[in-house]
């Protein structure tokens, strides 16, 4: 669970301290709604932005949802790759914010790490036809890519065997390494990669993702055979 009832509402006065263009609009046992303009500030890359945006925000209580946004001036364009049907922004992967929550992160932080870095991307996208920091592919491919960042490992089969292991076994750091190096885990992904074993919430994140990622697989040479049987 990310908002109790009770840690939301000094977050959310926090959050309205430096974005005074928002206010609460409704409240109820599942969620609250903010709504408003929030104004963006940011300087990167020899490119300043400042500018406000209209925005609902929700913020789900006692849920494993994480709180998202809505572009409700739809100042995205539709076709922006990056924004939902229905208006909400795509953030990030789940994974890297859900760990940022668990480490103890604010909506401050939140609207700062995530939401004011997405508005500059966009502009920053839409004038120079690039991302400034890069983009992060969906579904399957981004879900690969904030593992690779979080184990900081290029390859993606080791990756993998990397997140099986740490679903399936307890941490051993005397024995070898998952990643097939021949190494003992401690001495080779092994300081990086514990935090996975150890702390359950942050193994359940891996289960989910690696359960996604397996399914995916699976699904797909299920499908090569069935292609190549039909030829
Ligand atoms: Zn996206
Ligand atoms: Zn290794």
């Amino acid at each position: 669970m990310i908002f109790t009832k009770e840690s939301v509402h000094q977050q959310i006065k926090e959050l309205v301290k430096v974005q005074s263009g928002l206010h609460i609009e409704s409240e109820n046992k599942a969620q609250i709604e903010l709504i408003g303009e929030i104004s963006v500030n940011c300087k990167s890359k020899g490119y300043v932005l400042s500018d406000n945006y209209p925005v609902q925000i929700v913020i789900p209580l006692d849920s494993d949802i994480l709180p998202y946004v809505i572009d409700t001036g739809n100042r995205i364009v539709k076709d922006y790759p990056h924004r939902y049907e229905n208006g909400e922004l795509c953030l990030e992967t789940d994974a890297t914010i859900r760990i940022r929550f668990l480490e103890g992160f604010s909506l401050v932080a939140w609207m700062q790490e995530f939401v004011e870095p997405y508005y500059f991307s966009y502009e920053f996208f839409q004038r120079y036809g690039e991302f400034p920091f890069g983009e992060r592919g969906h579904g399957i491919q981004g879900i690969m890519e904030t593992y690779q960042d979080l184990f900081q490992e290029k390859d993606p089969v080791k990756v993998l065997a990397l997140m099986r292991s740490i679903c399936e076994h307890p941490y051993r750091g005397h024995l070898l390494c998952p990643c097939g190096s021949e190494q003992k885990l401690r001495l080779c992904h092994g300081p990086i990669v514990m935090k996975y074993y150890t702390d359950n919430r942050l193994k359940e994140i891996v289960q989910s993702d690696y359960k996604i990622m397996k399914d995916y697989l699976v699904n797909y040479y299920e499908q090569l055979r069935y292609c190549r049987k039909a030829k």
